[in-house]
């Protein structure tokens, strides 16, 4: 190894080249792909993803998601995974910076210049729901990338009880998020459909951002 390479290598320094990702269908039976930035059905209300409508991941992270997947239709046979966001690459990250920067939607959108960014960037985030073998999704209380109180885990105590979420709407959470953390995905507090399969640091450690 060069001493350079050695040097960034014990430095720690991201893996300077992003591994090839899997399609993520072809390692998780059943897995339903429905990309949302690839089609005008989202926040943006544009398709930033264009051609792009395959459900990408790191191979660790599909093989998590295979146990996900498992693990949901061990305890749910008649269910199944929904995905809604995978990789996504570095440049659409900057595309998306640029329409929400200044707005009040910034704060959903990672700036692509912060040092961890999105770990969707690395291939190591999935935005996800349950739903029926014919596909429609199962209530979750909100819809994908809504924006209030209402979609963060960490309220949904307080929402039972203010009867904003109902039992059965918890209850599906619930079904996805079980799923997901026995994989060894780490949810996020603020968006039920979100998981990582490491935290920012490891992800960054691992993998390189897709360009
Ligand atoms: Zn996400």
């Amino acid at each position: 190894m060069p001493a350079l390479m050695l040097l960034l290598a014990l430095a720690g320094a991201a893996p300077a080249d992003p591994l090839p990702l899997v399609d993520a269908a072809s390692v998780v039976p059943g897995l339903q792909v429905e990309l949302k930035y690839s089609t005008t059905d989202n926040f943006l209300g544009r398709d930033v993803y264009g051609d792009l409508a395959v459900c990408r991941l790191q191979a660790e992270a599909a093989e998590m998601l295979r146990a996900a997947s498992e693990a949901l239709r061990g305890a749910r046979p008649d269910l199944r995974l929904r995905a809604y966001d995978c990789a996504r690459p570095h440049s659409v990250q900057v595309a998306m910076w640029a329409i929400v920067e200044g707005t009040p939607q910034q704060g959903y959108v990672a700036d692509p210049t912060s040092a961890v960014g999105s770990i969707h960037n690395y291939g190591c985030a999935i935005d996800l729901t349950v739903a029926t073998a014919a596909g429609v999704p199962l209530d979750m209380g909100t819809p994908f990338d809504f924006f209030g109180n209402a979609a963060q885990p960490r309220h949904e105590r307080a929402h039972l009880l203010d009867r904003i979420l109902t039992g059965a709407q918890v209850a599906n959470r619930l079904v996805l998020r079980e799923a997901m953390v026995r994989a060894g995905f780490l949810p996020l507090e603020h968006e039920w459909w979100h998981f990582d399969c490491a935290s920012g640091t490891e992800a960054r450690r691992r993998y390189a951002k897709i360009p």
